[in-house]
């Protein structure tokens, strides 16, 4: 990090900034140039507060010239993580396929549709028990129940399980869930990723719907910051101008953050779009850019769906997908492992 300082900035106020800078471990090294003073801070700089730096009456500017993220940095971690979830990996070179209905409805409609995944090659079972709505009219989810519902479908077909968390307080329920998902609109719920960090599950984070890559990462550093280091991210289309899609699928993050992160990236063209007929496209794209997994809503009736029913795919037009997916997977050497559950 370097600092740029003030022009005519006091010396004994420079000096009193550099001691506060050593005083957090750091080195610090005070160039002066003829034009501008700079102080150069060498060591783990991301707990230094940039607002609290340029807060500072002798601060011209602040620049980073190293990511503020450490534990989900590439820099300090070559290898890309490999989540396991019994048997079922995400990362270095397998593939994972987390599909179903957007909300768990009944039992009848849960199981038939973790029957058709499972058969298509998908390898895990998602589905919403707390639903995150924009209207409070809307159908909030079975809650407690869509999760019992959602483990008599792992029962049935062996299928892990992924479900969304709302509120931190539910987490109990979430005991024998396999993969505990984060959704969009709490990539930023701070209090709750760090609480993530201290369980032992692995989490799906999803990108917000206008955060930076850098915001994404430093969300995922939030829940490894307290320990928890099995961290699946979820690219799931960002809000742009352009309307004809639901949100805008940034296929570049994937090679972005696989470049700037270790930690595994899958792509859920479902709500990317919001059209079913570009699911596919988008789901061959994933594969291409390196993805390391899906995430595809399959409902067995759309148009009675409680939620996302626009989007979701039949399990027919599933198989189809899965069926150039698995082409494509071949041709890049990456393998679903089925769990073992
Ligand atoms: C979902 O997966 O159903 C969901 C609500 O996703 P997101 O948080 O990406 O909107
Ligand atoms: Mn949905």
């Amino acid at each position: 990090m370097v600092v740029i300082l003030k022009r005519n900035a006091e010396h004994e106020k420079v000096n009193a900034l550099m001691r506060q800078f050593e005083d957090l471990g750091l080195k610090t090294n005070l160039v002066e140039g003829t034009e501008t003073n700079i102080i150069g801070l060498i060591g783990d700089t991301s707990k230094v507060d940039e607002q609290m730096v340029l807060a500072n009456s002798v601060v011209e500017s602040v620049r980073r010239v190293s990511e503020p993220y450490k534990a989900a940095n590439r820099k300090f971690h070559a290898d890309d993580t490999v989540v396991d979830i019994h048997g079922a990996k995400i990362g270095g070179g397998n593939f994972g396929v987390m599909s179903g209905p957007c909300s768990v409805e009944s039992e009848e409609q849960i199981i038939e549709v973790a029957q058709r995944v499972k058969a298509a090659g998908a390898n895990f079972l998602r589905g919403g028990a707390f639903k995150p709505r924009t209207s409070p009219y809307s159908f909030q989810g079975l809650k407690a129940e869509g999760i019992e519902l959602l483990l008599a479908a792992k029962k049935a077909t062996g299928l892990p399980i992924v479900t969304e968390i709302m509120d931190i307080r539910h987490l109990d329920l979430f005991s024998d869930v396999d993969v505990i998902q984060v959704g969009a609109r709490n990539m930023q719920n701070f209090e709750m990723l760090k609480q993530l960090g201290h369980c032992n599950k692995p989490i799906l984070l999803k990108r917000g719907l206008a955060n930076t890559i850098e915001e994404f990462l430093m969300s995922a550093e939030y829940i490894m910051a307290g320990g928890n280091t099995n961290i699946i991210l979820c690219e799931r289309g960002i809000r742009t101008f352009e309307t004809y899609t639901r949100n805008t699928l940034d296929i570049s993050a994937v090679p972005v953050i696989k470049h700037l992160s270790h930690l595994p990236i899958i792509i859920d063209p479902s709500h990317a779009a919001g059209i079913p007929w570009l699911v596919e496209p988008l789901a061959k794209a994933a594969v291409a850019v390196g993805a390391d997994g899906l995430m595809i809503e399959v409902h067995n009736c759309p148009a009675k769906a409680l939620s996302d029913g626009a989007q979701s795919l039949t399990p027919d037009q599933f198989d189809g997908v899965m069926q150039s997916v698995k082409h494509l997977l071949d041709v890049e050497g990456k393998k679903i492992l089925p769990a073992n559950c």
